[in-house]
């Protein structure tokens, strides 16, 4: 059985492990549905970048938004990494797990006054501007504050990243970054601004990306703007290539981390640029494989079209399969020797959407736990209380070691801001 997540998870006899954790056990102890995630298996993930940066001046940035869980956030900057935020919320975080904002960017489209205001105040390490309109008012408030905003825009290559529409980023349709033609009109903008110091470039073309090829097109176009913009006498200090480098779900072969990254230092260094500070910002390929959703199978309900398998979990737990039509792995958490039945494993939201898998053969009967997997990275970051469902409880596991990182919600909590009327 293909178990991405190895060789963290894994089966022992017949009962499937998180490094040295039975998921059966944790299901037991913490309740369903219940995010778990393997500590060694998101430094795993990190270690073939680190490697391949070894001896060059860099910043991983860790994109939190895959999974700001604060013992997540914790283990990445105790392990040297930056963080790639994108809102007020995400800088509270870093912020409370002790993270110094000279190792934070600032990323996204629709970053507001007060966002910005609170950013500069701690001071974080780059803007990453999105359009013209975002320069000024950052300016302006850069201003206001008495700090100096350093800034790098995020410049669209116009690549196509060949992936879901909907994660796909770098494309001119895209509401992302500012048109490549553009680019250099408004560093010469920004560089006139008051309270801004321009530092570098970035771009950040999609998500799940399985291909180094897109990224050496993004990568030689930026490069072209770098020396266009340079040639105006305005200094760049850093590239930030952005995230992006997908993962294996079911049959998908992304390059690993120390390939992609090898390739681009290699073209940096063919261009004349190997000099420069590299930053890069992944999200998913840190995390995604490291976490499972563990879900109990609640009832059976044999169709004349469809079988249904109906689970605790549901799309407010983990939204990838609603929204991208993602297909994730799902195994049981004990093998049984009975022979298996092909079933739709949905939840028990109001909505033909909540369903986690499709078509999916499976040995269980009611009261069997099932793992869905891969579920590490976007899964609790988008969940929802949609139908008054509190969200799943979240623990971390080290060795034999399992730690409760985020109770379950509880129904009374939901309705806590609401008021009635008079
Ligand atoms: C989401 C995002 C990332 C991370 O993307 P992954 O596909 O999770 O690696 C990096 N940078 C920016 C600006 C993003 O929006």
């Amino acid at each position: 059985m293909n178990l991405p997540g190895a060789p963290f998870l894994a089966y022992r006899g017949e009962s499937l492990y998180l490094e040295d954790c039975a998921l059966d056990a944790l299901a037991e102890r913490f309740g369903t549905p219940l995010y778990v995630y393997s500590q060694a298996a998101m430094l795993a993930a990190l270690a073939p970048y680190q490697r391949a940066l070894a001896g060059r001046d860099h910043l991983i940035c860790y994109a939190m938004k895959a999974n700001s869980n604060l013992a997540v956030l914790q283990t990445f900057a105790r392990a040297g990494c930056g963080f790639d935020i994108v809102s007020g919320g995400e800088l509270a975080r870093v912020l409370a797990v002790g993270v110094s904002a000279d190792r934070v960017v600032f990323s996204g489209v629709g970053k507001t006054r007060e966002e910005m205001r609170l950013a500069l105040q701690a001071g974080v390490k780059c803007f990453n501007v999105e359009s013209e309109a975002e320069l000024e008012v950052l300016s302006a408030m850069a201003v206001q504050e008495g700090r100096t905003a350093r800034i790098s825009l995020r410049v669209n290559p116009d690549v196509d990243a060949g992936t879901h529409p909907y994660i796909s980023t770098g494309l001119k349709a895209n509401k992302f970054g500012v048109a490549h033609e553009r680019a250099v009109a408004l560093y010469r903008r920004a560089a006139g601004l008051p309270g801004l110091e321009v530092v570098g470039i970035d771009c950040h073309i999609g998500s799940q990306i399985t291909d180094v090829a897109p990224y050496l097109d993004a990568l030689d176009r930026v490069l072209d703007l770098v020396e266009a913009i340079e040639a105006e006498g305005i200094r760049l200090h850093h590239l930030d290539l952005g995230g992006g480098l997908g993962i294996t779900y079911t049959d998908e072969a992304p390059p690993t981390a120390d390939v992609l990254i090898s390739a681009l230092l290699q073209r940096l260094d063919a261009r004349g640029h190997g000099h420069r500070m590299v930053m890069f910002e992944p999200g998913r390929s840190l995390v995604g494989n490291a976490g499972v959703l563990l879900t109990e199978v609640l009832y059976l309900k044999p169709g004349e079209e469809k079988n249904f398998c109906i689970v605790d979990a549901a799309m407010n737990d983990l939204m990838r399969p609603a929204m991208y039509e993602a297909t994730m792995g799902i195994v049981p958490t004990r093998l049984h020797n009975a022979s298996p039945v092909t079933y739709d494993v949905v939840g028990p939201v109001c909505e033909s959407g909540d369903w986690l898998g499709r078509d999916r053969a499976l040995a269980v009967q009611p009261g069997a736990r099932l793992a869905i997997l891969s579920a590490g990275a976007y899964g609790m970051t988008m969940a929802s209380n949609y139908n008054t469902r509190g969200r799943a409880a979240e623990v971390l596991v080290i060795g034999d070691q399992a730690h409760l990182v985020r109770e379950r919600e509880q129904p009374a909590e939901l309705f806590r801001n609401e008021r009635l009327l008079p």
